[in-house]
């Protein structure tokens, strides 16, 4: 007998109050995991995650509590590295001092291709900007108006992945590949036999990110071809209805056979 996970009914709870429909718990023994009390619906949930991009952040934790960081910045830094980077243990061990120094030169911002050319031109700031990018850091920027603040300021670094999300399209055909993976989905649903089979979607902050960054709330603003989706979800037969919520921000769209809705709350 399975019981009911946590994620399992806040997904129950956004599909009711969208749908206006009530639902029980029936996985009791390796079906779908709701059916409506109407007889109508059969809703399957399920998680699209990252185990790679976990292990990343792992990485980074223990960066942030092994050792000490050389040297002392004048304001906070943002980061942005792929999630595939090796060496992230010691990552602030490396990129810490170097962006110290950049610092100190007077420089607010780090690109790496630009630096990646500046070395190779043998430019002055080159002993600088080689062991940024040898951490893998894409884009680093000291945090604006910030300086005056009283706390020891660090570097923040965050998990991206290098800029391949070109818009909600691009996301949604990457998503729809890794639902093709999980066959027992699909499965399920059509074995409910019902007429509307709803496989509705978690991401969360391990997923890749070109997969969560339209629904991510860390995401640029929504333009930019990060609205709705603009085609079809290619899914399998057995599913009529899709719904994507990111767990963190509660962004999310529905796919509801015909057009995609923004299930924003609020
Ligand atoms: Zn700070």
């Amino acid at each position: 007998m399975n019981k009911e996970r946590r994620d399992e009914r806040q997904a129950k709870k956004i599909v009711e109050r969208a749908l206006g429909i009530h639902l029980e718990h029936a996985d009791k023994e390796g079906g779908v995991d709701y059916l409506s009390t109407d007889g109508r619906h059969a809703v399957e949930v399920t998680r699209i995650t990252d185990g790679r991009k976990r292990a990343g952040r792992d990485a980074l934790d223990e960066s942030r509590t092994t050792g000490t960081l050389e040297g002392e910045l004048q304001t906070c830094w943002l980061t942005i590295t792929p999630d595939t980077q090796h060496g992230l243990k010691t990552f602030l061990q490396s990129v810490h001092p170097a962006l110290v120094k950049l610092e100190s030169a007077g420089e607010t911002h780090f690109d790496n291709q630009r630096a990646a050319v500046h070395v190779i031109q043998k430019g002055p700031l080159s002993d600088i900007y080689r062991p940024l990018l040898v951490a893998g850091v894409e884009r680093a920027s000291a945090v604006p108006d910030h300086a005056h603040r009283r706390h020891t300021h660090q570097v923040i670094p965050s998990l991206g992945s290098g800029g391949t999300s070109s818009g909600s399209d691009k996301a949604l055909t990457l998503l729809t590949e890794a639902l093709g993976k999980k066959e027992d989905n699909p499965r399920k649903l059509k074995a409910s036999g019902l007429q509307n089979r709803h496989l509705f979607v978690w991401l969360d902050d391990d997923t890749r990110f070109d997969i969560v960054r339209p629904l991510s709330s860390e995401a640029p603003p929504w333009h930019d071809g990060f609205g709705l989706p603009s085609t079809p979800p290619a899914l399998d037969p057995a599913v009529t209805q899709l719904w994507v919520v990111h767990e963190g921000s509660r962004l999310g769209w529905l796919w509801d056979g015909q057009t995609w809705r923004d299930l924003r709350e609020g």
